[in-house]
């Protein structure tokens, strides 16, 4: 198979790039420079976009495995949603409410900074912000949108910033059938995230940055990466491998690496989209705890994704998770029962990759100045817009800058290693079938499924 076949198999978004996904030269022998980033998803190109916007005389590279995007970055569903990855009173048990509160807000003004990059790089990925709209269709995942609300309000949210809707206001979005009331946020964009990440990684090229494909590290060490091809020794080394750092030396507990799966249909008609909705492309979810999310995408076609199961012992990622028939099936039983005008609608795409979960679910950026050592991730699934607040610590922090943002809640966190095998696996097996059942109990009966109870110590900010 040509390299370019594999990408783009890798999702619609790369499938659909409009250039070639062949690979850029690799590393071509030993180098030097200030900064060496690993991995060129969101995390790394936002770093190296940053670091060289502040100090356009650094000299930086990026070493990346296989191509800019090959990761999550390149096969997500799309949405740049503001909200604080990770539980907010985790960070509280560290530092002061109020600057919990300020990292919920930067969250929702990222999504305006971003957008100002994007018009300004002259990246074409379809970026419209609708807002962000999770419907509920039980009565237990009505009732959470109450203590969903109180919560955001506590930790820094206005009324505006996250709204219940009733079933007439959502119908004004979305008609699906079986919904209750919604949860709207209007701080989030819709992206074709395969656009966007290669588009960014044009960017950061034209800013001096160079890009290595097809360029594996080894090892990453301070002061050095090794790669097959050659060492890039540089002062400044930032690792932004997100769910595949756990297949580094020494890194396997740091990430739980959770499938996420997806399916889109072949384009549907403006018939079809009347009578679905999503004019001003809103992203789309459900409120489940093995809850759906989706985009009305640029060419028109409903994409949908939703956690898969999980990976084996031994192997956590592994290119064969990627697709799974009974995910797929689900996916498409959600389109008929909650798009039914999409129903018969030809599924031409099934793709996914892995997020990567901390033990306390909690993002962090790190940087050690005495090693110059720096790392950024764990976004729990919510990387789209996260790795871009990341990026821009990560440069603050490279470039030993105190700004706003170095002093964010989520700089420096510190998560304990997950549980070693086979408990971690037990986890993660247990957090996909609990979800999946309490979902079933919460379909038949108007109460919440008290079984989520079992799983809540590995789930959310109980680390
Ligand atoms: C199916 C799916 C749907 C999602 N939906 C959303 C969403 O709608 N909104 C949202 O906010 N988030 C979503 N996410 C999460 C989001 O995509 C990620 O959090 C984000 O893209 C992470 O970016 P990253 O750059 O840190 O990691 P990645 O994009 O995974 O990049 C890491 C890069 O490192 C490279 N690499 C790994 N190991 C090495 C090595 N040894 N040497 C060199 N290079 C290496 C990889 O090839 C890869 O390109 C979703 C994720 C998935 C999988």
């Amino acid at each position: 198979m040509q390299p370019d076949e594999r990408y783009r198999q890798r999702s619609l978004w790369l499938d659909g790039v409009p250039s070639h996904l062949s690979p850029r030269p690799h590393l071509p022998g030993d180098a030097s420079c200030d900064v060496a980033i690993v991995g060129a998803g969101f995390t790394g190109l936002w770093t190296a976009y940053y670091l060289k916007t502040v100090a356009p005389e650094l000299d930086v590279a990026i070493v990346e495995r296989e191509i800019a995007g090959f990761g999550a970055s390149g096969r997500n569903g799309g949405t740049v949603g503001g909200g604080l990855s990770g539980n907010p009173r985790v960070y509280a048990r560290h530092h002061d409410a109020g600057l919990v509160r300020k990292a919920e807000r930067l969250t929702y003004q990222a999504v305006d900074d971003i957008a100002q990059v994007v018009e300004k790089e002259g990246i074409d990925c379809g970026w419209k912000k609708g807002g962000w709209l999770r419907v509920a269709v039980t009565p237990a995942q009505r009732e959470r949108i109450d203590g969903f609300i109180e919560e955001k309000r506590r930790w820094g949210a206005e009324p505006e910033d996250w709204r219940l809707l009733e079933r007439d206001e959502v119908e004004r979005h979305v008609r699906m059938p079986g919904a209750l009331a919604g949860l709207f946020t209007p701080h989030a964009a819709r992206v074709d995230p395969g656009r966007f990440v290669r588009g960014l990684a044009d960017a950061v090229e034209r800013l001096g940055v160079a890009v290595y494909e097809k360029t594996a590290a080894v090892r990453i060490e301070p002061g050095r990466v090794v790669t097959p091809h050659g060492i890039v020794r540089a002062r400044h080394v930032v690792r932004a491998t997100e769910a595949f750092t756990v297949q580094l030396p020494g890194e396997r507990r740091r990430f739980l690496p959770l499938y996420s799966l997806m399916i889109a249909t072949e384009p549907l008609s403006p018939e079809v989209w009347s009578s679905i909705g999503l004019e001003d492309r809103e992203t789309i979810a459900d409120l489940g705890h093995l809850f759906f999310y989706g985009q009305r995408t640029t060419d028109d076609r409903l994409a949908l994704g939703g956690r898969a199961a999980p990976y084996r012992f031994g192997a956590p990622l592994d290119e064969r998770y990627e697709r799974q028939p009974e995910v797929a099936q689900r996916l498409t039983r959600a389109i008929a029962e909650r798009f039914p005008a999409a129903a018969g609608a030809k599924i031409t795409h099934h793709w996914g990759g892995a997020i990567a979960v901390p033990r306390d679910w909690c993002m962090s950026a790190r940087y050690d100045p005495s090693t110059g050592m720096g790392w950024a991730g764990g976004y729990s699934g919510g990387g789209v817009l996260s790795a871009h607040l990341a990026g821009r610590v990560m440069a603050d922090l490279v470039l030993r800058r105190t700004t706003d943002l170095t002093g964010l809640p989520w700089v420096g966190h510190r998560t304990r290693l997950w549980e070693h095998e086979p408990l971690r696996l037990i986890a993660c097996r247990s957090i996909v079938a609990v979800q999946r059942s309490a979902d079933e109990v919460e379909r038949h009966s108007a109460r919440t499924a008290r079984r989520v109870a079992v799983i809540r110590p590995f789930i959310r900010g109980h680390g």
